[in-house]
């Protein structure tokens, strides 16, 4: 199937625009990662599946992509306006416990939640408290080009050198501050300069700290996404992603020092902010305490893979509300995609087909219109729908269009199996009994009684399928 170009919103140019790679057939993306004091929620894992549907359409078209997501174990403090505790230290630090054992905690399940709604591995993972030396490097070339200064906390990126700081967020300087998200300081020069490194505090030593030129401390939280996305894709970037929260400091400031420290503009060609998972009207977020994860879903016999599903029935620009409610019935319509792929790929037998017919060819186009136009993915979803029930479609054709939307949903339908299967109640007596009634008139040639047996099944949503080795019956989920 061949796919369309792809039209993506860039943030920065506030519009929609065609994705053109700065070196032609690779692709260079860059998503900020987990902090990882605590689970990753729901929401966060929003941040992780939009890019996931992103990089999947980018590989589906041919582009060899090398996809980096950070993992932040230091320097992210409580708040975004350079103060407070590192929320990693505090979280050891609570829990009488290292920094590592946190780490290592959240980090683990934060790698496991995304294999289970299906998000493809990183290309690299790299550590922020592996990557010092880049930070520091970094930070040393912004203050030879004299943009920073030093005050007793820290290390400090002059905002006022660099023109149009504030141009990203798309509010004035002052109103930026004005936000809250960034504050004054004792002796800031300005609300919005923010910390390239802080000092370890004199009086003890922190659990996290490196030496620098500058004295004995550890990175602010913005420098090492600059660094690690630098030693990692160069000094242009195709893609970076995040939350929209993210958009005011931590990509303002992101933009700000790598722009200056690398001498290019724009540093990122395209920028993709995915919104908010909303719980109860609020941001789903662990400050607010909402705090549901991937095993709150398997907890009430929710298959993580419908959150998946879920998740790409909102576009991914608008906010989305949480309900379980929602995310089950995700789960009904993931099934009955799975249950008709599979007896579709079943049918064709494992052979290599290709949408021929114009019925086909006309819905795998839509299909790769809808996903290549912002990543419409609600329409896709649709598109998906329609296949597994058009009647001008052979079962060839339908496995063959479903498999190839599955490069970009990521449902595993090649491998899946019937979910149906799980629902199979041959076993249960009563249906049993009603199962060897049939064969019995079956045996003796009174097919409507079989048949009556049958419709009545079919009534309490049991269907039959006589199969070589005797007949089945399934609970339905169409
Ligand atoms: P954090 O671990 O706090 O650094 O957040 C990781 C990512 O999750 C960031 O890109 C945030 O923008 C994103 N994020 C946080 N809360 C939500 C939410 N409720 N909905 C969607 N994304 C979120
Ligand atoms: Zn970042």
């Amino acid at each position: 199937m061949t796919i369309p170009a792809l039209q993506l919103y860039d943030t920065r140019r506030r519009a929609v625009r065609p994705f053109e790679p700065s070196e032609p057939g690779r692709v260079g993306m860059y998503t900020c990662g987990p902090t990882v004091y605590s689970p990753q929620h729901l929401g966060n894992m929003r941040s992780q599946l939009v890019p996931d549907l992103l990089r999947r359409v980018l590989l589906a078209s041919g582009l060899a992509v090398t996809y980096v997501t950070n993992i932040t174990d230091v320097g992210h403090l409580t708040s975004d306006a350079d103060e407070g505790d590192d929320k990693v230290e505090a979280a050891a630090l609570r829990a009488s416990t290292s920094v590592e054992e946190i780490t290592g905690r959240w980090t683990g399940q934060w790698a496991t939640d995304r294999r289970r709604l299906g998000c493809l591995e990183p290309d690299l993972v790299p550590r922020a408290s592996e990557h010092i030396g880049d930070q520091i490097a970094m930070v040393a070339t912004l203050v030879e080009r004299g943009l920073t200064y030093v005050i007793e906390d820290g290390v400090y990126f002059d905002v006022s050198a660099f023109p149009g700081y504030a141009e990203f967020a798309g509010i004035a300087l002052d109103d930026l501050a004005a936000t809250g998200r960034v504050r004054h300081l004792a002796d800031k020069r300005h609300p919005a300069d923010f910390a390239l490194w802080k000092f370890s505090p004199g009086e003890g030593k922190r659990l996290q700290e490196w030496d620098s030129p500058w004295g004995v401390g550890f990175p602010g939280w913005h420098i090492e996404c600059s660094a690690m996305a630098g030693r990692y894709l160069g000094e242009k970037i195709d893609i970076h992603t995040g939350g929209v929260d993210h958009i005011r400091v931590h990509h303002t400031n992101e933009i700000a020092q790598s722009e200056c420290a690398l001498d290019v503009h724009p540093w990122v060609s395209y920028w993709v902010h995915s919104e908010f998972l909303d719980l109860a009207g609020e941001k789903m977020s662990k400050s607010r305490g909402h705090v549901l994860v991937v095993d709150t879903l398997t907890e009430r016999g929710i298959d993580p893979v419908a959150f998946r599903y879920f998740t790409f029935q909102a576009h991914y620009r608008q906010q989305q509300a949480f309900t379980f409610d929602a995310v089950a019935a995700a789960g009904t319509a993931l099934r009955r995609l799975t249950h008709h792929a599979v007896a579709a790929r079943e049918a064709v037998g494992g052979e290599d087909v290709r949408p021929s017919g114009g019925r086909a060819a006309e819905l795998g186009t839509a299909f790769w219109a809808a996903l290549c136009d912002d990543l419409n993915s609600p329409r896709a979803l649709s598109i998906a729908s329609t296949v597994t029930r058009d009647p001008e479609l052979t079962a060839a054709e339908r496995w063959a269009l479903l498999a190839d939307f599955d490069r970009a949903l990521g449902f595993d339908l090649a491998t899946a199996s019937d979910p149906e299967d799980a629902w199979d109640v041959s076993a249960d007596p009563a249906v049993a009994a009603r199962l060897a009634e049939r064969q019995a008139a079956r045996a003796a040639r009174d097919f409507a009684a079989a048949d009556t047996i049958r419709d009545e099944l079919a009534a309490s949503g049991i269907e039959i399928t006589d199969t070589p080795d005797g007949p089945r019956a399934r609970r339905s989920s169409t």
